[in-house]
């Protein structure tokens, strides 16, 4: 393996391999960069040392404070950009190296931003094993739907309340159903995360023409760690029967680095075999999913962080480019920047479950932190931390953190 000039620590997310696009700001404006180990380099201090000959309109685009015109540059442009800075982290006379000091900035000393400006967001349910879990808790007869090995099922979210990792979250207030009949207005008494991947859509799609599933992957600019906060009590009342409403349109976080689709390459595997056949338009072979561990820890107020889920995305039934054939097959048109969640992933064991809803089978049993702290839901003042990364051999490519903690209802 070759040897960098700059030394990044074999657990670091941000390995050589995986250069993620992100927007910081320090004491100027917010602008892209790219992590490396533990450092940033400003794409822009970058372009106007000439550090990307081949690319002269690409200033503008790094100068921005979300990355949507960078994506749209296209995947070509954005490769280029991850392998000029690879080659140059090798290469012991570059400009990167001789301008070190100016070029890399310590990711401690830099504030994080929400790295796109998100048009539209679609949640899907893609998990077998989460939506079997949370159907067989509210209809143990009948825990999946017809639909549901059909179609990757979905809801459209909404898009102004996604948040950047460390932007705490107000317990939201609404209604919850009564034996009575008649609905409380309370603060929902059952806040829970959910773990989920979310794709960047990286170009936009015609409206009126369907993108064919063996085309989808095209659109996928990278992906990033999605919590869909969720208020339980609020969901239930509310839900049926046009779905999540009120309950989950309050926050939904994201994790501040985008990792590309060629980085994930490597982690590519089959996913689980279909059985029935879907449709023709949702058919394609070989089906891939990406090995990722994934993990949520749950920081109590002065308290210590401890592990309550850990699972991967490999085992999803439904795949990102079924998600978007799917999303497109009426003639939706996708754009730049848009995100389509997987939906919570959750594995079999009850240490794998991706939300709390499942872990703690809607309340009825805790889940036991540490210092003999427990949780149903998450209390005022509990702080969320999701990771995830791929590992094989010697090549690392994670996500960094996503942070998110909760803080008490706004009354108003
Ligand atoms: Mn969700």
């Amino acid at each position: 393996m070759l040897q960098s000039w700059l030394p990044v620590p074999p657990d670091s997310d941000f390995s050589i391999y995986n250069l993620p696009f992100g927007i910081f700001s320090d004491e100027r404006p917010a602008r892209a960069g790219v992590a490396i180990g533990e450092w940033v380099v400003d794409l822009t201090a970058a372009y106007a040392l000439n550090l990307f000959p081949h690319y002269p309109e690409a200033g503008g685009a790094f100068r921005k404070p979300v990355l949507n015109d960078l994506i749209g540059l296209g995947r070509e442009f954005s490769e280029y950009v991850r392998k000029t800075i690879q080659d140059a982290l090798f290469d012991h006379d570059s400009v990167l190296h001789q301008y070190a000091g100016h070029l890399l900035i310590r990711q401690k000393d830099v504030q994080m931003h929400m790295p796109l400006k998100v048009g539209n967001y679609t949640d899907f349910y893609s998990s077998e094993e989460h939506a079997f879990s949370v159907g067989q808790i509210f209809r143990p007869d009948n825990p999946l739907f017809p639909n549901w090995k059909q179609m990757p099922v979905a809801y459209h979210g909404r898009a102004s309340s996604i948040v950047a990792s460390g932007t705490p979250v107000y317990r939201p207030q609404g209604q919850v159903g009564q034996a009575s009949g008649n609905p409380a207005f309370v603060a929902t008494r059952a806040l829970d995360y959910e773990l989920e991947l979310a794709f960047v859509i990286g170009k936009d799609s015609t409206f009126g023409r369907p993108v064919p599933v063996g085309e989808a992957e095209d659109y996928i600019f990278g992906m990033l760690l999605f919590n869909d906060w969720s208020a339980r009590d609020i969901q239930r009342w509310e839900y049926q029967p046009l779905g999540p409403f009120t309950s989950k349109n309050f926050a939904s976080g994201i994790s501040p680095w985008i990792v590309t689709w060629e980085a994930l390459h490597p982690f590519r595997v089959p996913a689980p075999a279909q059985l029935p056949r879907p449709l023709p338009y949702l058919s394609i072979e070989p089906r891939l999913n990406f090995d990722l561990s994934l993990s949520v820890g749950i920081k109590p107020e002065n308290g210590s962080e401890y592990e309550v889920c850990q699972t991967n995305a490999q085992h999803l039934y439904w795949t990102a480019a079924q998600q978007i054939a799917h999303h497109t097959i009426t003639g939706c048109n996708l754009q730049t920047g848009d995100l389509l969640a997987t939906g919570t992933i959750s594995g079999r064991g009850i240490s794998q479950k991706g939300c709390l809803l499942e872990a703690t089978l809607n309340g009825r049993q805790s889940v036991k932190l540490g210092d003999g702290v427990e949780r149903r839901f998450l209390e005022d003042n509990d702080e969320v931390v999701m990771r995830g990364f791929g590992q094989k051999e010697k090549i690392r490519v994670g996500f960094g953190e996503l942070r998110g903690k909760v803080l008490p209802a706004i009354q108003g």
